[in-house]
């Protein structure tokens, strides 16, 4: 891999973690789930987001305040109101959250609200955002772009880290391909082939893989067999009034009913997806 430096095993059992809070982390024996909207709409909403998947084996929460969308006339984010808002239910309900930055501009006052930094697809080779991103020390979660190669994902991540900053998780989220039926490929392979090449931590995003929300729940449970190291799907209290990505909502109840039917196949593989929350709860 062209100079794939810091990014690159240094043996087979090399594997490293990244840390969103007080235990949630990404990349050791428990698989990780981060659920929640594709954008943050309001209060109300989060909220309900949040109530219901504090409740179920959810570890992160997720929701856009800053939107890459395709058309300059679609909503664009609440912006800073969005972040206040995910401030809130972070201290409500301890969980962390995970929100995008497509600006450098956006980092100062993202990185003072959320646990993780998304850097979304269409800003993967975006690299002077990259090398601002290496300066911080939050976790960055780097999607695969729409059409990069492996390779091109991997360097990618090789500048966020050459410029400082060794808190990166890979995402596979679709690649783009002929067949409209889907709005993407899952790249399953790839998951396989980055925790081959890499000892960074691997998460699959299914729900911008597929666009469609019956197609989720199995591909979720077969990234968790061929080795994900977590999971983030957008789900919202009435999917199909998500302002963005409704089709491939998942209702509240079905996004807890999921994550339930992930426990066996984290089992199959000897990995858990609740364990972090029991030992939190044996410390208290
Ligand atoms: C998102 O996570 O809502 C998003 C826009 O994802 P991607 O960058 O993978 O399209
Ligand atoms: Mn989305």
């Amino acid at each position: 891999m062209l100079e794939a430096k810091l990014v690159s095993k240094a043996d087979s059992n090399h594997r490293s973690t990244v840390r969103l809070a007080e235990g949630v982390v990404i990349g050791g024996n428990d698989v990780v789930v981060i659920g929640g909207p594709c954008t943050v709409e309001s209060e109300e909403q989060m909220e309900q987001v949040a109530g219901k998947l504090s409740s179920a084996s959810i570890h992160a929460l997720r929701g856009g305040v800053y939107k890459p969308r395709t058309s300059p006339y679609s909503f664009q984010g609440m912006g800073l109101d969005g972040l206040k808002i995910l401030a809130a239910v972070r201290d409500r309900y301890r969980l962390p959250i995970v929100t995008e930055v497509m600006a450098i501009a956006q980092i100062e006052p993202v990185a003072a609200h959320a646990d993780m930094l998304q850097v979304g697809s269409r800003n993967m080779q975006n690299f002077e955002l990259l090398k601002a991103l290496g300066m911080v020390k939050k976790p960055v979660l780097l999607k695969r772009g729409l059409s990069a190669t492996i390779e091109e994902f991997v360097m990618a991540a090789e500048y966020i880290m050459a410029h400082g900053n060794p808190n990166v998780v890979l995402c596979e989220r679709g690649i783009r391909s002929f067949d409209p039926y889907t709005r993407n490929v899952l790249d399953l392979g790839a998951v396989v082939a980055l925790r081959q090449i890499t000892h960074l931590p691997v998460i699959v995003d299914p729900s911008h893989a597929t666009g469609k929300r019956e197609l989720i729940p199995d591909l979720a449970r077969a990234a968790i067999a061929c080795g994900a190291d977590g999971l983030i799907i957008e789900c919202h209290p009435i999917p199909e009034q998500s302002v963005s990505d409704a089709r491939q909502a998942l209702s509240l109840e079905d996004m807890v009913e999921l994550v339930q039917s992930l426990e066996p196949v984290a089992a199959a593989i000897g990995r858990r997806l609740d364990k972090q929350v029991e030992e939190l709860a044996a410390v208290a």
